[in-house]
């Protein structure tokens, strides 16, 4: 059996979700700024913390976004192989729902041509990846990705022999590297293996999971709880100032690769870790 679903309800569904994930910071994300609260040695760290939870308390309370950087409209889908989409061009109406939210809640427009920094108007087109899945459902992630996170991610396409050591070494050296630009405190996306363009995805895809829930890989569990630490022990700290919160964690999303690559990508993700999600 064969269900149907209009694009323009996908359309609506976009719209509210680029406003409300630019409006109100999830919940996971608000207990991580609590649990790092509790734990912050440095007061200027707490302060910053503190002032982070205003702030997102203003942004929900007030319908304005948490920050002035309201991102890239990446939208990921998972449709179902027995959906059938009826009205129109799927990729057309979610351009029609980032276009309508980003104009209807006055958020910043960030998308512009490479060469001339044109604005495209509109923060179109959305960055859009489709899975098709088992089942006659459709989930919708809309994820407003920033660029000052963005631009501190990298990739890294090791030597296998690099090993497990050589990909921590990465990641922490990224962090380091990226210091105060991301506005940390961070989430960190960690893609280990498949291709080049796999491992990206992957370190994006990670991000969605939700602050404080385990890998349900017990090995990649340990792994993430390891660099974690050792993230936390650079001294970067809130915003930069200096504390143990440079990250409130680290997600990391494993595929095999090929024998003679070890691929290794880190998407960034500042405190204003934005993203929501529903299922029609
Ligand atoms: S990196 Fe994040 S918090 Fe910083 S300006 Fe960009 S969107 Fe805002």
């Amino acid at each position: 059996m064969i269900r149907e679903i209009d694009v323009k309800k996908i359309t609506e569904a976009v719209k509210v979700m680029c406003i409300e994930a630019n409006e109100k910071l999830g919940e996971d994300v608000l207990a991580g700024f609590q649990k790092a609260l509790s734990n912050e040695v440095s007061p200027v760290g707490k302060e910053i913390l503190e002032q982070l939870i205003e702030n997102a308390g203003i942004a929900r309370e007030e319908h304005i976004p948490i920050c002035q950087d309201t991102g890239l409209a990446v939208i990921f889908l998972e449709i179902g192989q027995d959906l059938h989409l009826t009205g129109g061009d799927l990729k057309e109406a979610i351009n029609l729902g980032v276009r309508q939210g980003y104009g209807d809640g006055f958020l910043r427009k960030s998308s512009c041509h490479p060469f001339t920094r044109t604005n495209t108007g509109d923060n179109t087109p959305a960055v859009i990846y489709i899975d098709v899945v088992p089942g006659d459902r459709l989930k919708i992630w809309v994820v407003p990705k920033g660029g000052g996170s963005e631009n501190m991610s990298r990739i890294f396409m090791l030597p296998p022999s690099a090993g497990l050591a050589g990909i921590k070494e990465k990641i922490v050296e990224t962090v380091k590297e990226a210091g105060p630009n991301p506005c940390p405190p961070t989430i960190i996306g960690v893609g280990i293996g498949g291709t080049f363009e796999q491992a990206a995805l992957q370190a994006k895809k990670a991000l969605l999971r939700p602050i404080g829930t385990p890998n349900p890989d017990p090995e990649l569990d340990q792994i993430e709880i390891e660099i974690l630490g050792l993230i936390n022990n650079l001294g970067i700290g809130p915003q930069g100032l200096g504390g143990r919160t440079t990250s409130l964690a680290v997600h990391v999303r494993l595929l095999p690769c090929h024998i003679a690559s070890l691929p290794v990508a880190v998407n960034v993700q500042c405190h204003a870790s934005r993203h929501k999600e529903v299922t029609l």
